[in-house]
């Protein structure tokens, strides 16, 4: 089975008033250049680790990829060929910022093998992006499209947020609108959730969020456009062009193994997960930085499965639930899923079993009782 490659690059241009991952606001140069040459020392760490490996994704997030410059992504990219078997027609995104990528920079990534671009677009209401502390206007987003279908950069995701404050029914049809329009091949949308030590969680009290009925018909309207608009609702949060399902993160959803690289990132790997801490100053000094590390047993592993796999519009397959735990998906999580099944939340039907799109809605819910 083939591995995932993740690389975190943890640079911004500012911070977004509502992110918590990690990333330097405003970094130098030099920060960046030890950075990336520290992180090429650490692949070629892991090389003899990952002989026996085929990478078939590879995935550079952030923070923002797209502010390494041309030399820095091209030594990266070709570090990870030189200590990791990619496989030639691998998947490998590399996420942006639509106001740090020009039609010359991505062309460049194009050429050294990126073949989709993750924007993190969030809205086509530039008073709403203004509000969320992004750089950029939705201008900048079209016409980062424009140029990365230029440079040949096809396969392309963009970010929807969905509970911006403020946010209406109407400035969401507004966004939906203009996202159908410009017709990428995926689009992520995934809820404003306020976490600490962010610009937003300071003023949260001030904030004009919608709740959770409010947030709830927005998903919906969401899901409706979209699957209307020729987009197959694959995955909670994810709608893809037929053919365009991310890769990387299916790898994710499926329990399969990757690698992350870089401060932030995680990993499942040999059985085993770990993280990274944060520490720049300490990965910099060449310092082992796994925070987090333990081996999942049986019950954990199977857990995992169900609650990634019922992500998944086509659910989990029962019969390779037995194959990889030895134990039948009935006997393990039978009796807790049939009040679902009762009252229409969850299905299983042709040795699968899967959500319903209304069990999507109360997911986290539904998953709390059945694990
Ligand atoms: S661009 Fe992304 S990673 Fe950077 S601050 Fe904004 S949300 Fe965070």
């Amino acid at each position: 089975m083939e591995t995932g490659l993740y690389i975190h690059i943890p640079f911004c241009k500012s911070k977004c008033h509502y992110c918590d991952f990690c990333s330097v606001a405003n970094a130098d140069s030099e920060l960046i250049a030890r950075y990336t040459n520290e992180l090429c020392r650490r692949m070629h760490e892991w090389k003899s680790r990952c002989r026996q490996r085929k990478f078939d994704t590879v995935y550079l997030g952030g923070g923002t990829p797209t502010l390494l410059n041309a030399d820095q992504s091209a030594t990266v990219l070709d570090t990870a060929r030189e200590c990791f078997d990619i496989l030639p027609d691998a998947e490998i995104t590399v996420e942006c910022n639509p106001a740090t990528a020009s039609e010359y920079s991505l062309a460049a990534w194009h050429a050294l093998g990126v073949n989709r671009l993750s924007i993190g677009v969030q809205s086509a209401v530039d008073s709403e992006l203004r509000l969320l502390g992004r750089i950029h206007k939705f201008a900048d987003a079209e016409e980062t499209v424009r140029a990365a279908r230029a440079v040949g950069i096809d396969n392309i995701n963009i970010d929807l947020m969905i509970g911006i404050p403020d946010q209406t029914v109407e400035s969401l049809e507004y966004t939906l609108s203009r996202y159908i329009e410009l017709d990428c091949s995926h689009v992520s949308a995934y809820c404003l959730s306020v976490e600490e030590g962010t610009r937003f969680y300071k003023s949260r009290d001030k904030l004009n969020i919608a709740d959770a009925d409010a947030v709830a018909d927005m998903y919906s309207l969401v899901a409706k456009r979209l699957s209307e608009s020729g987009y197959e609702h694959y995955e909670i949060s994810n709608f893809a062009k037929d053919g365009c399902r991310s890769r990387h993160n299916t790898h994710t959803w499926q329990c399969r193994e990757y690698l992350g690289l870089g401060v932030a990132a995680y990993s499942y790997f040999d059985g085993e997960r770990f993280g990274n801490s944060r520490d720049i100053e300490a990965f910099l000094r060449g310092e082992n930085i796994v925070c987090e590390s333990y081996r999942p047993d049986k019950d954990e592993r199977m857990s995992e499965y169900v609650m990634l796999g019922l992500r998944l519009r086509g659910g989990i397959d029962t019969r390779e639930f037995y194959e990889n735990f030895g134990v039948e998906f009935d006997a393990a999580y039978g009796q807790r899923c049939r009040p679902f099944v009762v009252s229409g939340h969850l299905k299983i039907e042709n040795g699968r079993v899967f959500l319903t799109k209304q069990g999507w809605l109360v997911s986290n819910a539904v998953l709390s009782e059945i694990l």
